[in-house]
Formats: structure tokens, C-alpha cells, sequence
């Protein structure tokens, strides 16, 4: 039987969802209507998909109803990884974030022993350095919102979307995410998200399965160069952090899956004479509004409360040709500082699974390439790096040097007049009112003041007088590419050295950069044998 013929598409009332009569006779109303034949009462019905629809009130859940054949979707693969043998053929993976942590587990699959080995710390130890960080404004370069256990996916939202149109590796990686803990409901929401509250969890989950299965993750590994040998990488040099010694470790292949942030890691390559090649990213600023107002307008007045989730928005134009968008939007949440260095301003956003926090923030983001950096000086494959660098440098002098963010009302912002006063904000080390239109480029500037004109008009009332921009959200995507030949994934230049995740410019979140980790390291087992 067809899988199709045994699912149906149905819509209820938010409240509605979580009574199983109520959605069995939504299923069997909509069959009828559908000239389609009944089901019996004996027969299990599983929710397989379940999306919001706002567009007008009430607000309505569409849920994906299946059973017989179409159910068997809902069922977990028994996802197992078995023990690497002793003698097992070895893989060094650089970086712990979702792209080095699926390369782990897809190493091991195929009887492959992963080395992951990580600069920053595990995710207890972690915490303490984001609480310096937002409180006393120290950034710690090896353990920060970027780096540490999970990568930069640990404490985000947590939302888990992608572009990739490769429904079975999407469900798979998000079920690997459900046996390291997180709720299953993640398999069923258009839109799902697991939070900065949930995220260690299945972070040390996934490693400890790692161990389990005779893989090593070493933390406090910065890696400092690479090992070459006739064309080919034979390993990495690593310092350990705690007593600075320095090592050499080696394996079949190297994956390198160190993220956007890791600029030391393009520099030695670029030093080396690896090939890597300058990208266009966005940059801008996070805006902040009121939740209530973003939950009164996306939901046309309704009252929230338990019924609803915390309303979210996405938004996009173009301004002169050029693509202005919301990134990353985060319901319920806060602004973090996610800085990798002293001297340096950077801002993302997340949220906790409930997303109960008052505030709403997004990036706002500007497209950005070569062609508005390299008239400022910024030359080379690194130029967009210098680029994205010298506005987290303004940022962080036109704010007095500390972790504070420079922030003007929006109001203030898209008139291109300065705040007197700014109004509170969920970001932590706090704000000072600073002309952020006069610090970043002109070109993010005016795009974003066109920009959030048009948004105001679509989204009616967004250049809200309680609103706050901050900036800069300059870390949307690398702004490297490091290239890798189509077919075997290898860098063109160095043999068994795989690049991947977001790092290289092969993902952009969480979820992408986890599949293609397990891409990766599926060609490296594949060249091994
Ligand atoms: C606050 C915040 C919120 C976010 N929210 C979301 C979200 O809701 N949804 C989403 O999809 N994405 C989100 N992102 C982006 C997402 O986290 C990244 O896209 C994703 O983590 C990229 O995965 P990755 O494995 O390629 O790299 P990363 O996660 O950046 O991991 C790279 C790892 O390599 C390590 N490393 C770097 N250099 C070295 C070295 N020399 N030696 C050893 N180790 C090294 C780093 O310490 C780091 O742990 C968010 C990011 C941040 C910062």
C-alpha cells in the first residue's frame, strides 16, 4: 500500500492537539469530505508533521495524520554504534560542533575510530566561562558562545531548519538528536527547536556515545598546523591548553570542522599556501522587540497564553539589488555576546525551549561581498575576514571597550539621529546608545534604514519606539570558503583533508552542518576502506 493513501492533512484548533478524539474525528470528517474510505476505530493514528498557520484568527495547527503504512514514518530507526575494533583505522576530526560531532558518530558506524580533538572545554566547564563573559566581560579565545563541547550550536536556540532538500539525511540527523535525548516532538514540527536549556544535554550525550564506542574527544586541543606528507595530510600538530605542550597526533585523514569563527585555522592554511577563497556573507545588526507585540501582531490579537507558542516573524527584501533579511530569529529569547577575542563586539540570539523570555530578537542582515570590501583595503582571500574583524573592532571602541554593545533605538536607527537613553534589553553585559549607523559600513547602514522601512510597511508597526538595535551580527556565515573537490570532498590541494560544516562554507546551522559532517566523513572512511 501507498504510504500516501494511508496519511491525510487536517486542521484543528491549538488547544485541539493534544486530544486524540478530537483528531480522530478531524481525520475522519476530512476523509469523507475527501470521498476517501473510513478508517476503523481499531486503527492507530500518529501525528507526522504538525505546522502553525497564523495567516489569519483564529490561529489553526495543520497536522499530517497517519496510520497503517503512512504511520511507519513516525518510527525511529534502532540507531546503534557499534565498538571500534583496537586495530580500527583511525580519523582525526578538529572542532566538537554538530559538523565534527556527526562525523564522529558516522565514523564510527563503519568501524572507524574517531580523534576528535576540541580547543575549547566540555559543557559544565564551558558555562562558567560564558558567566565571566556576560558578567565581568572577559573573553576567554578557546572557550566562549563559539567554541567548547557542541560547537557554536550548544547554547543557541536550537532551531533546527535547513535548506537542504534531503528529507532522509534531515530526519535522520534529527533523529540521532532524539536517542541523544532530545524530545521526539522535533521529528514532527515544521519548525522545530530544542533550546540552550536542553542543548548540553544531548551535546555530552552524543559524546559520550563517542567514548562508548572507543572514540576519544580531547578537550583543551587547540590544533596548530597540519602534518603533511607527499601531497597528503598524515595528521595535526595539537598544543594542549592546560601545560601548552605541544603534539603531534596522526590518522588516515583529517576532517577539519572548526567553524565560522576559528580565523586561526584560515590563516595557517592561507600561511601554508592551502588554497582558500574569499565568500559573501551578511552582516547587520540584532534587533529586539517587545514578545507581546510580536506575538499581538503575527497572531491578530489572540490571546497566547499556553495555547500558542511565542510568536515569531520572517522577513526579507531587497534594497538597490542587494538582500536585506531577518537571520536567526529568536522568540522568547536573548541577545548573547558571542565574541572570540578581546577587542571585539559580536551579537547572535537564543532562546530556552519554553522561549518565555520577554523579548523577541533576530539578526537583521545585509549581503556583503567582495565588491564593498575590497575599496575599504580589504584584499585577498582573507578580506572579507579583515572586513567582518574591523567592524567587530569599531563596535567594540564605540562602545567603550568592554563586552557592552553599542545600541540605539530603532526609531533612532532608521532616522539616523542618536538614542538619548535605550531602553532595557536582555543582553546581559548591557548597552551603551551609540550611533550604530554611523559605525557600521555605510553600505550595511542604509540598506538596513531602507530595509526596516519596507519591513515596518509589511510588518506593520516593526519600527516600534520600544524596539533596540545592537550590533554587530557579523557572524551569520564564514567568511572563507575552503574548497573541496565535488566528488571525494578532499581539498583540492591536500589529500586526505576534509573541510566541512559551516567552517568551510558547507552549512549554515546547526542541522546542515551536522549532515555534512556525516558527508564528510563518509568519504573519508569511503577513501580508507
Ligand atoms: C548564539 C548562537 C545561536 C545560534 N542559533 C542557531 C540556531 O538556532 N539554529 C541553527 O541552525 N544555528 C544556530 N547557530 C549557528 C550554529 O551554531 C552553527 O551553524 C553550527 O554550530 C556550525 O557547526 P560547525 O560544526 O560547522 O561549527 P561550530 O559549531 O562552530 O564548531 C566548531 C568547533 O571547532 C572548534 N575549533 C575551532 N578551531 C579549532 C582548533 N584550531 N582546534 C580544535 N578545535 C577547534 C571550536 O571550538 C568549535 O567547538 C547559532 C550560533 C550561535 C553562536
Amino acid at each position: 500500500m501507498d504510504a500516501s493513501s494511508s496519511q491525510i492533512q487536517v486542521r484543528v484548533l491549538p488547544e485541539e492537539v493534544s486530544q486524540p478524539q478530537v483528531v480522530r474525528k478531524a481525520v475522519e470528517r476530512q476523509l469523507r469530505k475527501e470521498r476517501r474510505p473510513a478508517i476503523g476505530p481499531e486503527k492507530e493514528l500518529h501525528v507526522l508533521r504538525q505546522s502553525w498557520d497564523a495567516r489569519k484568527r483564529p490561529v489553526r495547527v495543520q497536522l499530517l495524520v497517519g496510520w497503517d503504512e503512512g504511520a511507519r514514518k513516525a518510527q525511529i530507526q534502532p540507531w546503534t554504534w557499534p565498538h571500534a575494533e583496537p586495530n580500527a583505522k583511525e580519523v582525526i576530526i578538529v572542532g566538537a560542533g554538530p559538523a565534527g560531532l556527526y562525523a564522529a558518530l558516522e565514523c564510527l558506524r563503519h568501524g572507524v575510530r574517531p580523534i576528535v580533538l576540541e580547543r575549547g572545554k566540555n559543557v559544565r566547564s564551558r558555562r562558567r566561562d560564558l558567566a565571566k563573559l556576560n558578567r565581568e566581560h572577559e573573553v576567554n579565545p578557546e572557550s566562549n558562545y563559539c567554541f567548547g563541547e557542541g560547537g557554536a550550536g550548544t547554547y543557541s536556540d536550537g532551531k533546527l531548519y535547513t535548506r537542504s532538500k534531503k528529507r532522509g539525511d534531515i530526519r535522520e540527523a534529527l533523529e540521532w538528536m532524539v536517542v541523544h535525548g532530545a524530545d521526539p516532538h522535533i521529528l514532527v514540527e515544521a519548525h522545530p527547536h530544542i533550546g540552550t536549556n536542553r542543548l548540553p544535554a544531548v551535546v555530552t550525550a552524543m559524546r559520550e556515545t563517542i567514548e562508548g564506542a572507543g572514540g576519544e574527544v580531547r578537550f583543551n586541543t587547540k590544533v596548530v598546523d597540519l602534518l603533511e606528507s607527499q601531497g597528503a595530510c598524515a595528521g595535526v600538530e595539537a598544543v594542549t591548553l592546560d601545560d601548552g605542550n605541544h603534539h603531534e597526533v596522526r590518522g588516515e585523514a583529517v576532517i577539519l570542522a572548526t567553524g565560522h569563527s576559528a580565523r586561526d585555522m584560515f590563516e595557517l592554511m592561507h600561511a601554508k599556501g592551502l588554497e582558500v577563497e574569499a565568500k559573501p556573507f551578511a552582516m547587520g545588526v540584532r534587533v529586539e522587540h517587545p514578545q507581546g507585540w510580536v506575538n499581538e501582531v503575527q497572531y491578530h490579537g489572540e490571546v497566547v497564553e499556553d495555547r500558542l507558542p511565542p510568536a515569531s516573524y520572517s522577513l526579507v527584501c531587497q534594497v538597490e539589488g542587494r538582500g536585506v533579511h531577518s537571520f536567526c530569529m529568536c522568540p522568547g529569547g536573548i541577545v548573547a555576546p558571542c565574541a572570540t577575542s578581546p577587542g571585539e563586539i559580536v551579537t547572535n540570539g537564543w532562546s530556552p525551549s519554553k522561549r518565555n523570555n520577554p523579548y523577541a530578537n533576530s539578526g537583521m542582515v545585509v549581503q556583503v561581498g567582495p565588491e564593498d570590501w575590497e575599496p575599504l583595503g580589504f584584499e585577498g582571500p582573507l578580506g572579507g575576514l579583515r572586513f567582518q574583524e574591523s567592524v567587530e573592532r569599531a563596535c567594540w571602541e564605540a562602545a567603550g571597550k568592554t563586552q557592552a554593545a553599542p545600541a540605539q533605538r530603532l526609531t533612532d536607527f532608521v532616522a539616523g539621529r542618536p538614542s538619548s537613553d535605550v531602553p532595557s534589553t536582555s543582553y546581559l553585559p548591557g548597552v551603551v546608545p551609540v550611533r550604530l549607523d554611523q559605525v557600521l559600513p555605510s553600505v550595511v547602514a542604509q540598506s538596513l534604514q531602507e530595509g526596516f522601512q519596507t519591513f515596518n510597511r509589511k510588518m506593520k508597526g516593526f519600527v516600534h519606539r520600544d524596539a533596540v538595535v545592537m550590533g554587530p551580527e557579523s557572524r551569520t556565515s564564514s567568511p572563507v570558503r575552503i574548497p573541496r573537490d565535488p566528488d571525494t570532498l578532499q581539498h583540492p590541494g591536500l589529500r586526505q583533508f576534509y573541510p566541512t560544516g559551516e567552517g568551510g562554507g558547507y552549512a549554515g546551522g546547526i542541522l546542515s552542518a551536522a549532515m555534512d559532517g556525516r558527508k564528510a566523513a563518509q568519504a573519508a572512511v569511503g577513501l580508507i576502506g
